[in-house]
């Protein structure tokens, strides 16, 4: 059985935050998510955008983090605490958190990727021309870049296709240029 169908059926075909059951898809949790059940949850497209900050923060979508707090799915509850952390400037999100209970691990888990620093506001990854940047978009560089220490050819006009996003930094992505994996600023790249 794929993740896919172990999510499915965990969750019963919907998605563990908001149970919607539209476009529904795994959700690595960050930072490093081996891509197993325990490290993913089922997620619909609005929860996912707004996890991955694509979009920005809708607190009426989120009272649903009332319940899925207290999941028995610890993947599920460690993604409720870093939202309900987000919203935190929303009295009845605030609450919930002194409310909820994690175990040691868990909590150190959920704290792993800053977002009860976050202050809400919502940063994207954009290109030169302010265009958002998602994961697995492809870019053309508009400047020729020196790569220290390497012999990679980083043209202008060449294209790099399937960028990460650099998760604590939206002023860096990732991409493969000249076969070699390479950071690139996002002040440098427009979105093809
Ligand atoms: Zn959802």
């Amino acid at each position: 059985m794929s993740t896919e169908q172990k999510l499915h059926a965990r969750s019963n075909g919907s998605c563990e935050l908001c149970e919607s059951k539209e476009s529904l898809s795994v959700y690595e949790v960050p930072p490093h998510s081996d891509g197993n059940e325990d490290e993913t949850i089922l997620v619909c497209e609005v929860c996912k955008a707004q996890l991955e900050k694509r979009a920005a923060l809708d607190a009426n979508h989120w009272g649903c983090l009332n319940t899925s707090m207290w999941s028995e799915v610890p993947a599920v509850k460690v993604v409720s605490w870093r939202m309900l952390s987000r919203l935190k400037t929303n009295s009845w999100a605030a609450d919930a958190i002194d409310m909820m209970y994690l175990e040691e691990d868990q909590l150190t888990w959920a704290r792993a990727a800053g977002d009860e620093e976050d202050s809400g506001e919502v940063e994207f990854h954009k290109d030169s021309n302010g265009a958002i940047l998602q994961n697995g978009d492809t870019v053309t560089l508009i400047k020729t870049l020196e790569v220290k220490g390497s012999q990679v050819k980083a043209n202008v006009g060449v294209a790099v296709r399937n960028i990460r996003l650099v998760h604590d930094n939206v002023e860096q992505i990732e991409g493969k240029v000249d076969g070699q994996q390479i950071v690139i600023l996002t002040k440098f790249v427009k979105k093809s």
